[in-house]
């Protein structure tokens, strides 16, 4: 007999758990205090990407840019899926021998890339600034709208039966419950939760050393430049930024939009949840993305926003059952990758809840190593 299920949040990852337990035969509610898609997901990138920092990353954006993939033929248009593949920019020598090692590491993995010289890398992208020593390109990656994703997803939860409830936030939830704000306690078989930063607040009993880290972003969207950028860019040294404990930070990483726009990123700042942009940081984020490319600053910028990404201190997102409370389980904690990594995570979801074989290990992911995060606290 499988499950009632209730998903706490309609963010990116909710909204995929959701789509695969409905999609599986469970009656699923969705319960969202805001409106689907209202938080990190919607201030996010949308790029789909594989990552070799280490091999439990590896292996959850391996599975998911494989399950987006599957979902490109029959949402493509819909997704605003652009297939331009990621560049990973190097500046100097230095970083194209990383850019080189990558490459092999994919490689050995069955992930095509490209490594590029000097040449290569401005034939290109012709806008890129001269002297950038080369890059590597991957063409399997890719770039969603992720509100589109969310209703996509969400639409197809519905259809199997799924019921979605916005402005129903919920107060605290146990193994098997959920206490909303309004008093109201709802049975299920399964609590799956997925309310991205939230998610320890709501716990009725806490998990020991289980905390989330904000880290603040600032994106920047230009007019419509139709061609004039033609892959995802990422300077090399990027996850130096996203996994670096410098309390601000900023990385070259842009990215060509189906409408033609350009959007600009990226910052980190960590533990503020000021929901202000700041001038400071937007025009550092600027400069460094206008080293790489010069002529970025002849286009027009029309809006700037930020968001928070719900960080882990072992930059591994949390997936899986919480010990010693039966029938609660957590989908959250994906920092800069929730979008990218929604799909996958919802497998591992849908397969720890109804008892089948995941499609990875499982144990990188495990509620139960928090216990050890106590000594970063
Ligand atoms: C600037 C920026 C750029 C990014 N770029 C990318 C990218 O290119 N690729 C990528 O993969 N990722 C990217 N990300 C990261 C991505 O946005 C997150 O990892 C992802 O959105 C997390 O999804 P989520 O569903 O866990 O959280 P959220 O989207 O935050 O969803 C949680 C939901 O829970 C709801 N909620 C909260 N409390 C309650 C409650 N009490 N009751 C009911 N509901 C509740 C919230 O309203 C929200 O809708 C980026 C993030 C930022 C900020």
């Amino acid at each position: 007999m499988l499950p009632d299920v209730i998903v706490v949040g309609a963010g990116i990852v909710g909204a995929a758990v959701a789509e695969a337990l409905a999609v599986a035969g469970c009656r699923v509610r969705v319960l969202e205090s805001a409106w689907p898609g209202s938080g990190s997901t919607g201030a996010a990138m949308g790029h789909l990407l594989v990552l070799d920092d280490s091999e439990a990353q590896w292996r959850l954006t391996r599975l998911s840019r494989d399950l987006w993939d599957a979902r490109a033929d029959q949402w493509g248009a819909a997704l605003e899926w652009e297939s331009c593949g990621t560049v990973w920019v190097a500046a100097d020598g230095e970083e194209l021998e990383l850019a080189r090692r990558r490459g092999a590491w994919f490689a050995e993995r069955g992930v095509a890339s490209e490594l590029l010289d000097q040449v290569a890398l401005r034939a290109a992208e012709p806008n890129l600034a001269a002297g950038l020593a080369g890059g590597l390109r991957v063409p399997g990656d890719s770039v969603i709208y992720p509100p589109a994703a969310v209703r996509l997803l969400l639409e197809g939860a519905v259809r199997h039966g799924a019921t979605i409830a916005a402005g129903t936030p919920v107060k605290r939830a146990g193994g098997g419950w959920v206490e909303l704000t309004n008093g109201d306690r709802l049975p299920a078989g399964a609590v799956i939760i997925a309310a991205g930063l939230a998610t320890p607040e709501l716990l009725a009993t806490p998990v020991e050393g289980l905390a989330l880290i904000p880290k603040k972003g600032h994106l920047a969207i230009t007019d419509r430049y139709p061609g004039w950028l033609r892959h995802q860019l990422v300077e090399l040294s990027y996850l130096k930024s996203a996994h670096g404990s410098a309390p601000s930070s900023v990385a070259f990483n842009v990215q060509p939009r189906a409408t033609g726009q350009i959007l600009i990123g990226s910052s980190r700042q960590l533990d503020t949840l000021d929901p202000t942009v700041e001038p400071a940081t937007l025009s550092r984020m600027l400069a460094r993305a206008a080293t790489y490319l010069p002529r970025l600053e002849t286009l027009t910028i029309l809006r700037t926003w930020v968001g928070f990404r719900p960080a882990t201190p072992d930059n591994l997102p949390l997936i899986g059952p919480v010990p010693g409370q039966p029938r609660l389980w957590l989908a959250t904690g994906h920092e800069g990758i929730g979008v990218a990594t929604a799909l996958g995570t919802a497998a591992l979801i849908r397969a720890s809840v109804l008892g089948e074989a995941p499609p990875l290990d499982p144990t990188p992911y495990a509620v139960d190593r928090v216990v050890g995060w106590m000594a970063h606290a």
